[in-house]
């Protein structure tokens, strides 16, 4: 099969011919059909995972159609078409066990612990337990941008946040993660105000749903700006970058006893950012994480793309083929654009 092969960190990205590989008992051969390309790949290909052995092909945002399975797979057969969470469970855990697959303390993670879905077939663990079938009216492309940035920010919203309509919600940082969360809190009745440094990306913000942008160069406060236009602080915060300056921003502009989610992977010196913990004791303000979502969880937000109520299609800036993401790959840093960018042809 076609993949793409990296067999040094940070160095050439090659589309070879490798072995089809083989599922386990628990697993499933997945023929790819479209693949999102995410800056965690562009972190794995310079080194930032300590997961990946060399040689590695990335890739965990896709769809695909199951050519095979293990004989221990009952929920699942040849033909399926499915999508995953970038995070798959063991079943066997501590946190499996309290439906928390999305915190697994043996996880998998296609395109970091394996071989991702930059090739033609992947296999894919514990198929009963992460795999999640997908309805005929989402398309491939859109189905392959749920897996990781659009579930972490359903769960940061929906579940994490327990968004109420009419709530003012902030977002810090309006990328691919952002504008999910920006269109997923605007379906859900709330009130987004949205921050970037970047004019397009606000326009994008602004056409789904936000109500206010802010440019935070141009901002004299951020933080003052929000708590102004809400007039107290927003319920709901969410730190879409994963950088100190909008992981603080986020939580500063709270109202009291507001939720600040860190959905952003904070790494690098980033890592441990300054918070405002006086804030937090005196206004009882609550700090969360959101990593990904469980593969059983997956219903509700289903039912709202089938709706239309969600779009996640509108997130898709362009499809490329697998040869064109070995140049687009170490150049994702850069990428000025908010769009998600899908590869389709293999
Ligand atoms: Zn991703
Ligand atoms: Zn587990």
């Amino acid at each position: 099969m076609k993949a793409a092969v990296y067999e040094n960190f940070q160095g050439k990205i090659q589309v070879m011919d490798v072995p089809i590989p083989k599922p386990m008992s628990h697993g499933v051969l997945l023929k790819i059909k479209a693949t999102g390309m995410c800056l965690s790949d562009w972190h794995g290909w310079i080194g930032h995972d300590p997961d990946i052995i060399l040689p590695h092909v990335p890739g965990h945002e896709l769809a695909g159609e199951i050519v095979e399975t293990g004989k221990d797979v009952i929920n699942f057969k040849v033909g399926d078409r499915v999508t995953v969470p970038f995070v798959g469970g063991c079943g066997s855990c501590y946190q499996c066990h309290s439906g928390n697959h999305q915190v697994c303390d043996n996880q998998s993670q296609p395109g970091f612990t394996h071989w991702g879905s930059f090739a033609e077939y992947m296999i894919l663990n514990h198929a009963d337990l992460n795999l999640v079938k997908l309805p005929d009216e989402i398309n491939d492309e859109t189905a392959s941008i749920l897996g990781c940035r659009f579930i972490t920010s359903f769960r940061a919203v929906v579940e994490q946040g327990n968004l109420k309509g009419g709530e003012f919600v902030a977002v810090h940082g309006c990328g691919g993660v952002g504008l999910s969360a920006i269109m997923i809190a605007h379906a859900s009745g709330a009130q987004v105000i949205a921050v970037d440094i970047n004019d397009d990306a606000l326009e994008l913000a602004e056409n789904l749903g936000a109500v206010i942008t802010i440019n935070s160069l141009r901002s004299l406060d951020v933080v003052d700006e929000v708590k102004e236009f809400t007039k107290g602080g927003a319920h709901l915060s969410i730190d879409a970058l994963g950088h100190q300056q909008t992981c603080f921003n986020s939580i500063a502009n709270l109202r009291k006893r507001g939720k600040h989610i860190q959905v952003g992977l904070m790494t690098g010196d980033d890592k441990h950012p300054s918070i405002p913990m006086d804030q937090v004791i005196a206004e009882e303000l609550e700090i969360l994480g959101s990593h990904g979502m469980q593969a059983f969880k997956y219903g509700e937000m289903l039912k709202m793309i089938q709706s239309g109520k969600l779009r996640p299609e509108l997130l898709i800036e362009r499809t490329i083929s697998l040869d064109q993401s070995v140049d687009l790959l170490p150049k994702m840093d850069q990428f000025k654009n908010s769009g998600v960018t899908i590869i389709n042809s293999f």
